[in-house]
């Protein structure tokens, strides 16, 4: 099999047919045609083995994973995802790995509507890059920065579940335990929000993905606005797997500092806060309020009676239960 029919293979009618695409795999480039009215929102993320996903990880929760993180960066920009291209560095021609990779990437591609339009093949240690590009109405777009004092802090789903995850798939744990199984795919299959991105758009003032845990990334965002906040560490919603495996401690402490969770957190008007509950149950997501944005800068870890707990060390002897 030559490189072109390998890409024609695999690559070639990847994801869901759009008419906005004019040419696709293919040519030297691909020609796509946005829709007036709307910016276009790009985002890449490289995925390089044993770095960023277990070297022995099935094939297709890779696929499916290298989309589902770039997919999370377009969701915290309020976009709506269109087209991808994948960069594939792999050390040597693997079919049945590339059958499964291929269909771990189709599979979330099409569910969000997407079209592989394009990419590169080489030879080199596993290494897989994807690129998203999304559309967003002209000045819609959510960012970072615009969280105000006052606003609400507020975050989707469980935190610390792909954290809990890695140690176990490490550990090689029973993956025949439901909840093992359920913390393992946290980590291999996380859900982009990108539903909820949309729907944030004129609603929050500012949003960020997590995949570095919520406390850096809710730094990020808080430094981006120029402004503070208080985060209730009692509030932090954890799974019930995770608490039951982990224990409350220690999944405290992987929502905070722990990876891999592609959640969003973002903040809301206060006046807006009453339309929170609507849009959980119409999007099936849990959204909890976690905190509040402050003038003064920086981010201060509370228990909810207000007891302070240092940031530098939220590890577990400063989480009794
Ligand atoms: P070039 O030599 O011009 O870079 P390539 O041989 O790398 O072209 O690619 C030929 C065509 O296949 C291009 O349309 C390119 O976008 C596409 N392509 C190559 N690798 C991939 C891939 N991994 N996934 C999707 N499309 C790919
Ligand atoms: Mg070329």
């Amino acid at each position: 099999m030559t490189e072109f029919e390998l890409i024609r293979t695999y690559f070639g009618d990847l994801g869901s047919r759009r008419d906005d695409v004019v040419f696709g795999v293919g040519d030297d480039g691909a020609v796509v045609q946005p829709a007036q009215g709307q910016a276009l929102v790009m985002a890449t993320d490289a995925l390089v083995a044993g770095v960023h996903f277990p070297e022995n990880a099935p094939a297709e929760t890779v696929g499916d994973k290298a989309l589902a993180v770039n997919l999370s960066d377009l969701a915290a920009m309020g976009a709506e995802p269109a087209w991808l291209q994948l960069a594939l560095v792999m050390p040597a021609v693997d079919h049945a790995w590339l059958q499964g990779f291929a269909q771990g990437l189709g599979g979330l591609a099409r569910y969000h509507q997407m079209r592989l339009v394009g990419g590169d093949t080489a030879r080199g240690p596993l290494t897989i890059t994807v690129q998203v590009v999304g559309f967003v109405p002209q000045g819609a777009a959510l960012r970072r920065r615009g969280a105000r004092p006052g606003d609400a802090v507020v975050v989707s789903g469980t935190l610390g579940d792909a954290a809990l995850g890695l140690k176990l798939w490490r550990g090689r744990a029973d993956r025949e335990d439901d909840d093992v199984a359920y913390l393992v795919n946290r980590l291999h299959r996380p859900t982009p929000r990108v539903s909820l991105g949309r729907a944030l758009r004129g609603l929050a003032t500012a949003a960020i993905d997590i995949s570095d845990g919520m406390a850096a990334d809710l730094a990020h965002l808080l430094e981006a606005s120029g402004v503070g906040a208080t985060l209730d560490v009692d509030r932090l919603p954890l799974s019930e797997p995770g608490v039951r495996f982990g224990g409350r401690q220690r999944q405290w402490h992987n929502a905070l500092n722990g990876g891999d969770d592609y959640e969003l957190c973002f903040t809301l008007p206060r006046s807006r806060l009453h339309e929170l509950d609507a849009l959980a149950s119409r999007l099936g997501v849990a959204l909890t309020r976690v905190g509040t944005v402050q003038q003064e800068p920086g981010l201060r870890l509370v228990r909810s009676d207000n007891a302070p707990v240092p940031l530098e060390s939220t590890g577990y002897r400063h989480f009794p239960e």
